[in-house]
């Protein structure tokens, strides 16, 4: 069985401390043993960036830019081979909104972030003085991915820290290491020794990190909880920090909505990866007059999706990816049942090979149960009924989370303005999760602060310098 190997100073190195087994959650077999890289090898891993930085971010950017865009044609030459580790690793199908299409989103969010540009701005001028703002590179980034997009948030952590003219150490998920390893092997070897390395392990591990004087900016993605965690740790080094942090996104449906139009945004919006998406839509919010059609029109959808080992044709729909989350959502559910709430479809775990849970639609159910205020990063969505909006945007607006939201309905400027009213970094209207390389996303409240993509994204990786002329 394959061991997979880091990449440290453009060496592939094994972890010196050690390896651990990666398993399928569809079909439970071994895929081979991720390292584990001790704190010797983070601080080498840092050093190499490092050393690296000064000369990368000295290069003229058009070479840069051409640096950008060589990563993005190996990406496009790896698509199946890096598809198929994510569907064997992480669970969800080749097929569908799935690994097939988080390579594209690698591809895509690559390709733009090499046409970005962050000239120098005159932000003051008159006949005395004429002041200027630069962005230049921070320095090292440490990058620390989930497990639910390993891939695609690995390079939205990547593409723009190295645009910038920034070196880059990163950190997979424990859970889903083997695919990120693997392409930033292959991105690697195109790029200058030390620009882009990879450690690898457990939590440990990216506290090593976190605490490593000679980070200068995190890119977090991951749970609120270790996002805390980050804050503590990396307090001593005032490292900069960019967070992107768990959600609770509530969805919000208005009386005028018509059920059959929306009922597969709405169903992709929640269940996409299995509800294991940061900004799915995880409450969903109905006005009374039309929830009995929602509901049904949401389960007719569910009903038809085929579910099963994502390397098979036709599935669309995978495992859970692994058995901690597997568990909150059975227990998430069980507490709903308890309290009376209404099974619409599904309910129970199948019990065989692989994490596999139905998509479960639960109704009757009230703010308050645990399903609807803890985050279930599953395939479980609570529906609650409204009968006035206030009253809707109350309740989106009462938890802790705030990444992402939707207002669905047929008059949009009445959808607009429910839309202003929610607390949330990215409100979508007639769609939910609709992100775009191009558009500032990033969470509020518990969900974090910072935004990834576009020009606002580029510019979070850079730290500004003013540089003041008098006439
Ligand atoms: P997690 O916080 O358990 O782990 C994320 C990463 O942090 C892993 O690589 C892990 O090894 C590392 N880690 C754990 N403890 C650490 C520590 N003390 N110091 C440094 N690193 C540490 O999160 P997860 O379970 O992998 O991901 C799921 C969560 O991520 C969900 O809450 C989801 O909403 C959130 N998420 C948010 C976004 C977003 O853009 N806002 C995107 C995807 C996922």
């Amino acid at each position: 069985m394959q061991t997979f190997t880091l990449v440290i100073n453009g060496q592939s190195v094994a972890g010196d401390n050690g390896q651990f087994e990666i398993r399928n959650p569809a079909t439970e077999e071994s895929l081979g043993y991720a390292p584990i890289s001790s704190e010797a090898q983070v601080n080498a891993a840092v050093a190499a960036a490092k050393a690296a930085q000064p000369a990368w971010a000295a290069l003229p950017d058009a070479e840069r830019k051409s640096y950008i865009n060589k990563i993005a044609e190996v990406l496009t030459a790896n698509t199946a081979y890096l598809a198929e580790w994510i569907t064997r690793e992480q669970g969800k199908p080749l097929a569908g909104p799935g690994s097939m299409f988080e390579m594209q989103a690698c591809v895509g969010w690559t390709q733009v972030a090499g046409m970005l540009e962050l000239p120098p701005e005159v932000v003051f001028e008159d006949a005395t003085r004429r002041d200027e703002l630069h962005r230049k590179p921070i320095g090292v980034v440490g990058a620390i991915a989930p497990w639910n997009w390993p891939l695609m948030i690995a390079i939205w952590q990547i593409i723009p820290s190295l645009r910038a003219g920034n070196t880059v150490v990163l950190k997979p998920s424990e859970y889903t290491p083997i695919g990120t390893l693997e392409m930033i092997r292959l991105i690697a070897a195109v790029l200058p020794a030390g620009v882009l390395n990879t450690i690898s392990g457990a939590g440990k591990v990216g506290d090593t990190l976190v605490r490593h004087p000679d980070v200068k900016k995190l890119m977090f993605t991951g749970s609120t909880r270790t996002g805390k965690r980050i804050i503590e740790a990396s307090a001593d080094n005032l490292t900069r920090l960019t967070l992107e942090l768990g959600g609770n996104d509530a969805a919000i449906v208005l009386k005028d909505a018509k059920a059959a139009d929306i009922a597969e945004g709405l169903f992709w919006g929640s269940f996409i990866n299995m509800g294991q998406t940061c900004a799915c839509a995880k409450r969903l919010y109905v006005h009374a007059d039309i929830y009995e059609e929602v509901i049904a029109a949401l389960k007719a959808v569910a009903e038809k999706m085929p579910m099963g080992d994502g390397m098979q044709d036709g599935i669309v729909l995978g495992p859970v990816q692994n058995k901690m989350q597997f568990d909150i959502v059975c227990d998430l559910v069980e507490d709903a049942k308890k309290l009376g709430a209404r099974i619409v479809t599904g309910g129970n775990p199948v019990f065989g090979k692989g994490n596999f849970y139905p998509i479960t639609l639960v109704a009757d159910i009230k703010d308050g149960a645990r399903l609807v205020d803890e985050e279930q990063f599953g395939p479980v969505l609570p529906i609650i009924k409204y009968t006035n909006v206030d009253e809707a945007i109350r309740h989106a607006n009462r938890l802790q989370a705030g990444l992402g939201a939707s207002v669905w309905g047929s008059d949009i400027a009445q959808a607009q303005q429910v839309a202003q009213q929610i607390e949330a970094g990215t409100v979508w209207i007639n769609q939910h999760g609709a992100i775009h390389p191009m558009v500032p996303f990033g969470g509020i409240k518990g969900s974090g602060y910072g935004v990834e993509f576009g020009v606002e994204g580029l510019k979070a990786v850079t730290v500004p310098q003013v540089i003041s002329i008098k006439k």
